[in-house]
């Protein structure tokens, strides 16, 4: 009698237990992040370091990580499952590659951009991504890759809120861009090159300009973040809680 009585409150706690726990392990959202293991050493470096920092990101903030080195994953069908892209390294280079991503965004998907993702010249032959980068085009380089100076414009943006006024960012290769994405009534700059650091580089040097270095063009859900060259990157606790909150913005945006 007294077992039978016990069994059915056993099977709902059981069930309840269950239901936790599969509740738990569901994924908040998806991120694909495609990369390539074919282009500079350094942008392959950076690639293994963003891959590790983002898994681990993923376990501790229940979201799922996926990796791909294969580009062809970025089609229509594939991409339905994916909340956020990143583009670690490198960009897409065939037609087909890039018409997927275009509907993927004018569809409201989100896209994280690191360094040479974003990087365009006369001969990417690609209109609709530049007007995505708010219209920057590649303009010059630092190299060696150095420290730099930036100057935060927004300390109140989520992706930036924990961020100080200036920071030192880590051993990169920085880019700047003509036009300037700044120009753009639709882009939001968050991060900047301080003046400070002119004059830049010693084979290759900036030596003026205002340079854009994380920026959104708001008309998407979209981030350029210029870090990802090197294995120094991830050496900021400061700039890795920016890494970390640009995926949750772009993942969770409305
Ligand atoms: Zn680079």
């Amino acid at each position: 009698m007294k077992r039978n009585v016990l069994k059915p409150v056993f099977c709902l706690l059981m069930l309840l237990l269950l239901k936790s726990i599969v509740y738990a392990q569901t994924p908040r959202f998806k991120v694909l992040a495609l990369y390539s293991t074919r282009v500079e050493p350094d942008h392959v470096d950076f690639a293994k370091d963003a891959i590790k920092f983002y898994t681990k990101m993923a376990a501790e903030k229940n979201f799922a990580f996926d990796t791909s080195t294969n580009w062809e994953n970025l089609n229509d069908e594939n991409l339905k499952n994916y909340q956020v892209v990143i583009w670690v390294n490198e960009f897409p280079h065939n037609e087909e590659e890039r018409r997927s991503f275009e509907k993927y965004m004018e569809n409201g998907g989100s896209w994280l951009g690191f360094h040479v993702s974003g990087y365009n010249d006369k001969y990417t032959n690609w209109p609709w991504f530049v007007k995505f980068m708010g219209g920057a085009v590649f303009y010059n380089n630092n190299w060696p890759p150095l420290p730099a100076k930036l100057i935060v414009d927004d300390n109140k943006h989520p992706v930036t809120r924990h961020l100080p006024q200036k920071y030192i960012a880590p051993i990169n290769e920085w880019y700047g861009w003509k036009p300037n994405p700044r120009e753009n009534k639709d882009v939001k700059v968050l991060v900047t090159l301080s003046p400070a650091n002119y004059p830049l580089g010693k084979k290759d040097i900036i030596r003026s300009g205002d340079i854009p270095v994380v920026w959104t063009n708001t008309r998407y859900r979209m981030l350029y973040i210029n870090m990802g060259h090197g294995d120094q990157i991830f050496n900021s606790k400061k700039q890795n809680q920016m890494f970390e909150d640009a995926l949750l913005w772009l993942a969770t945006k409305k």
